[in-house]
């Protein structure tokens, strides 16, 4: 027999599989040898309390067998001889799982990635953190596997309406990621991980007929009559495609300009732009599981914040426990950060994005620029970055009181940042009404999370990469581009996703339709 229950237990009782089987066996009331295993469906962790509780959703197997889950596998078709060939533009997330889903329906994909493989993109990110140089075509944003390689793989996403989140995380089990991905409330794999996944996916769509090419950048579409029939490449091949999926990304400028250029329709699309502040880890630990030391049964602590200030939404974002705060420019003369954590969480620093909602009004100052005008926003603010941190990726930072008190700190705490912090006015970096905004929101964190707001913190410009500022527009049914019918804007780069697993649901979806 099969039983389904839930259980409350101790975070210590969550790590001893001898300590679960006592309390599944008593809650079954069942001999202890009756239960021949027992599979966890679900683990989240409510600590609102002094005393953090896991809440556990189990099937225990009485009597009878018992019978691991099993990992769904992609259904992979040879595609060596198909007729019909996608060109899939990015290897992201999205253009990856769109590759597989094309396999999996017997069309074969090219997967055109202007980056580098993991393992050659590895020295290009060593060369932006220890000497502050940046390769636009290999970065933290660009190469095998997009930005989500080398970042914490958070897979937590709210967009479940739009795709099988079971799958992708079925599907990443496969590949490599640990089974309890499948479980626990908020799963993450870490950056120490990412890269042997995203290798595995490669080796399977290679294997099965499909092909995934590097330093091949897509430049230009040939269009005949609404259809694109070849795609171009920066060192001059001609590609033919029955359809191209074009999943490029939210830092791929250069193709936003290229469709513009072509008079192809874009257009302006809501983002959020603000700051990374990074606190010590114990720090939030002590304040989120209300103690003085976390136990070594709890993960490294996360939050959650979002404030209205004036009718603006600020908000934390892409929070890394036990993170890294990463240089995330994709062009020389620009500071961007985001943030990554190992698997294991345990840096002693705690990141986050804290942005403000940024719409077409905040933006007039460039609208000249037309559909690019939020584009050119972002960038602005980031040469600005790079012009006050003097060079070399050195980020301009403040400590936080003392950003919200316009006062240039003295010295700054240690942070994770590798190319080095600079202490400065980030007033005179951020765009006022989001410096204002910042301000405000800041002081009222520190009334939600204890001993936030302190100068122990520091806060480092710029975090502008959160979503495209820019949508390509496509038509609901079809997914196709109004002006190009076998054109298909795909995932974050066009405006439909934000975050891994939305986006590799947006390539699924996009596939499917072709
Ligand atoms: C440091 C960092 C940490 C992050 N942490 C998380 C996290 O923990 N969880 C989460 O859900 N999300 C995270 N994100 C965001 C996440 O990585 C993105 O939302 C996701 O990767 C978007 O997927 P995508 O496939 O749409 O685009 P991308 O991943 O951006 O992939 C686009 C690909 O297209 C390629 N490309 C661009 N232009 C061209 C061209 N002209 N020709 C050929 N190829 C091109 C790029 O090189 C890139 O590889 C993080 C991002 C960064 C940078």
């Amino acid at each position: 027999m099969q039983q389904k229950l839930t259980l409350k237990v101790l975070p210590s009782e969550a790590a001893s599989t001898e300590a679960l089987r006592s309390k599944i066996a008593q809650a079954c009331a069942i001999e202890p040898a009756s239960l021949t295993g027992f599979t966890i469906d679900r683990k989240s962790l409510d600590a609102r309390s002094r005393q953090a509780w896991y809440q556990l959703t189990i099937t225990a197997f009485i009597d009878e067998p018992f019978v691991p889950r099993a990992v769904i596998a992609p259904a992979l078709r040879d595609v060596s001889k198909a007729t019909r060939q996608v060109v899939v533009v990015g290897a992201g997330p999205a253009g990856l799982f769109a590759a597989l889903r094309l396999i999996e329906q017997g069309i074969r994909p090219i997967v055109l990635e202007r980056g580098k493989d993991v393992r050659a993109r590895r020295r290009d990110l060593a060369a932006m953190n220890k000497e502050g140089i940046v390769n636009p075509e290999s970065n933290y944003c660009f190469g095998e596997g997009g930005a989500g390689t080398y970042s914490d793989g958070k897979l937590y996403t709210r967009s479940t309406k739009r795709g099988d989140v079971q799958r992708i995380l079925n599907y990443l089990v496969h590949f490599g990621a640990d089974e309890k991905i499948l479980h626990e409330a908020h799963p993450h794999i870490g950056t120490n991980k990412l890269p042997q996944i995203i290798t595995a996916i490669r080796d399977a769509i290679n294997a099965h007929g499909g092909e995934v090419r590097f330093e091949k950048k897509l430049v230009d579409l040939v269009i005949d009559k609404g259809v694109v029939t070849r795609v171009r490449t920066a060192d001059g091949e001609e590609i033919p495609a029955h359809a191209v999926i074009l999943a490029t990304g939210h830092s791929a400028r250069d193709i936003f300009e290229m469709l513009h250029g072509k008079g192809l329709q874009i257009m302006f699309k809501p983002f959020a732009l603000g700051v990374r502040v990074e606190h010590p880890q114990a720090l939030i630990d002590a304040a989120q599981y209300h103690c003085e030391w976390r136990s070594e049964h709890l993960p490294p602590a996360a939050y959650s914040l979002v404030q209205q200030v004036d009718g603006k939404g600020v908000f934390s974002f892409c929070m890394c426990p036990g993170g890294i705060i990463a240089p995330a420019a994709t062009a020389a003369g620009e500071i961007v950060v985001n943030g990554w954590s190992p698997s294991k969480r345990n840096n002693p620093y705690a990141n986050s994005g804290i942005v403000v909602n940024i719409e077409e009004e905040d933006v007039q100052p460039f609208r000249a620029r037309g559909p690019l005008a939020g584009l050119h926003y972002q960038h602005d603010v980031e040469r600005k970055a790079f012009d006050a941190g003097g060079g070399k990726l050195v980020a301009p930072a403040q400590r936080l009181v003392d950003f919200t008190k316009n006062i240039v700190s003295g010295s700054l705490p240690d942070c994770s940042y590798l190319p080095r912090v600079h202490s400065t006015s980030l007033k005179t970096v951020l765009p006022p009404a989001v410096h204002a905004s910042l301000q405000a929101a800041f002081r009222e964190f520190g009334k939600k999370i204890r001993g936030y707001f302190t100068n122990e913190a520091v806060v480092v410009a710029t975090e502008s990469r959160t979503s495209s500022p820019v949508r390509i527009p496509r038509d609901p049914e079809t997914l196709q581009h109004p002006q190009v019918r076998n054109l298909y804007p795909c995932a974050e780069g066009a405006g439909y996703a934000g975050g891994i697993v939305s986006a590799a649901m947006d390539g699924e979806r996009v596939a499917g339709m072709i």
